[in-house]
């Protein structure tokens, strides 16, 4: 039966394995090489972004000093007019000297970062031009300062008109030189703080893909579980809830899944089993109860019935017979005809006896040639006609006997009804004593337990 279906199995052999394990598999190696990836650039951008925030943090102190050198330079540069001695004015050039270095050298460093190349280099330019002017202005001082008498006067004149030409010229660069200076300043600042964001902002990012990872790897987790209880466990436990029914002799209800993998094969190869099991037992059950001579109940068939019977005849009150026979001399037939011919004879009165009675009649050869019927709804006086007729027909009904006379049966039979309170044991007692009864009364007649009773009180 399940032949057909396990045909094939080979090549679904990987079926639950594909659905369950491959496919969870595969999801999780997705996420795990998505989220490798994605985690490892995301990382990647951070350090960058964090490296380029701290390469250009200097900046910001170099810039702040830019300005305050580039301010005092220009104090400087205004003194220039108040001096009055040679010494004086060697000091201050020396000043405005280191100054000018100083606010060169940190130019270049702003210019070599490169935050702001366009600024840096016009701030180098005006610097420049700052720088020649102060040299021309030192020039012109001591010029002032080493011009002597009345003849000289018209040189020391041009000299003051120049100066003071320069001076205006320098204090306009000064005021260029603020302006550039604190904007390279500004712009720097915004740049390194800008470095700062994108590195936190990096940061963010990946706490955001790796917690996502996670989130996605307990989803992948949580599918996993799903499929394997859908494609695996329900079934299993389906099989073992039926399995559980079975065992505690209740039909189990479960029917095989259609899709073509190792458990459904098992599904159906288990359900074909439970079906032959069951068919066996009631094979055999039957067997147990079935005298396989005639057809009929055997005794303990008879009994079971028996039981079932009386029960309900004393539920709903109404009456329940029995007739109780045996074979007369049947001694001398297997004598005469040897055991075949006897168990003919057998077959040939079980067939007479059940002619007889209803399909509601339950009847059955109690062992040997002694038969018995039980009668539902029929009460003494219409069973012993029954068992009357039993009689007449076996008395007629001779067997023909190959190369030999017929051989005519005849048979006894006891008749008892159902009493008040009265068990089975009882009732086929009663019946037995009726046929013993009619067995000394001369055979081949019925006899009811009443009447046997009272043959006994005589
Ligand atoms: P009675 O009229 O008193 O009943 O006499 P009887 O000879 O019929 O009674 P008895 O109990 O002495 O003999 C019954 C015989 O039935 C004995 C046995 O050989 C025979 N018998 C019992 N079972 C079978 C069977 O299955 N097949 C055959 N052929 N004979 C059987
Ligand atoms: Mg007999
Ligand atoms: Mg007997």
């Amino acid at each position: 039966m399940g032949g057909g279906r396990q045909s094939g199995g080979k090549g679904r052999r990987h079926s639950v394995f594909r659905y369950v394990v491959a496919r969870g598999l595969l999801i999780m190696a997705i996420i795990f090489a998505l989220g490798t990836a994605g985690t490892a650039s995301l990382f990647n951008r951070a350090s960058e972004e964090q490296e380029l925030a701290e390469r250009h943090l200097p900046a910001l102190v170099t810039a702040s000093r830019l300005f305050t050198n580039t301010t005092m330079l220009s104090a400087l540069s205004t003194r220039l007019l108040t001096v009055d001695t040679r010494p004086e004015m060697l000091t201050l050039m020396d000043r405005i000297a280191s100054r000018s270095a100083a606010v060169a050298a940190e130019i270049d460093a702003l210019e070599r970062l490169g935050l702001a190349p366009d600024k840096a280099e016009r701030a180098r330019q005006t610097h420049r031009e700052l720088t020649a002017g102060n040299d021309a202005l030192a020039g012109l001082t001591q010029r002032i300062m080493s011009v002597d008498g009345p003849a000289t006067a018209d040189r020391l004149e041009d000299h003051l008109l120049r100066r003071e030409r320069l001076i205006h010229r320098q204090e306009l660069l000064s005021s260029e030189m603020t302006t550039l200076v604190s904007g390279l300043t500004r712009e720097t600042e915004l740049q390194v703080v800008a470095f700062q964001e994108n590195a936190v902002r990096a940061g963010t990012m990946m706490t955001i893909a790796l917690a996502g990872g996670g989130v996605l790897s307990v989803i992948a987790v949580f599918g996993i579980y799903i499929g394997l209880r859908r494609h695996v466990l329900d079934r299993l436990s389906t099989m073992t809830d039926a399995l559980r029914e079975w065992r505690h002799g209740r039909q189990p209800t479960f029917v095989a899944d259609t899709r073509g993998d190792e458990i459904s094969e098992m599904a159906v190869i288990l359900q074909d089993l439970i079906g032959i099991v069951d068919r066996r037992t009631q094979e055999l059950s039957a067997q147990a109860q079935t005298d396989m001579l005639t057809g009929m109940y055997n005794r303990r068939g008879f009994q079971d019935r028996a039981e079932g019977e009386l029960a309900r005849a004393v539920r709903y009150g109404t009456p329940l017979s029995v007739l109780v026979g045996d074979i007369d001399h049947f001694k001398a037939v297997n004598d005469t005809y040897g055991h075949g011919i006897g168990d003919d004879a057998l077959r040939h009165v079980a067939a007479l006896w059940r002619n007889v009675l209803r399909d509601m009649d339950v009847s059955g050869r109690l062992g040997g040639e002694e038969f018995a019927a039980l009668l539902p709804h029929t009460a003494l006086a219409d069973a012993r006609l029954v068992a009357e007729r039993i009689r007449v027909d076996i008395a007629d009904g001779a067997l023909v006997v190959e190369g030999a006379d017929p051989l005519v049966l005849t048979i006894s039979i006891g008749v008892a009804t159902l009493e008040h309170g009265e068990g089975l044991a009882s009732l086929l007692g009663r019946g037995d004593s009726a046929l013993y009864a009619a067995k000394r009364a001369g055979r081949n007649r019925v006899l009811t337990a009443d009447a046997a009773a009272e043959s006994q009180m005589c």
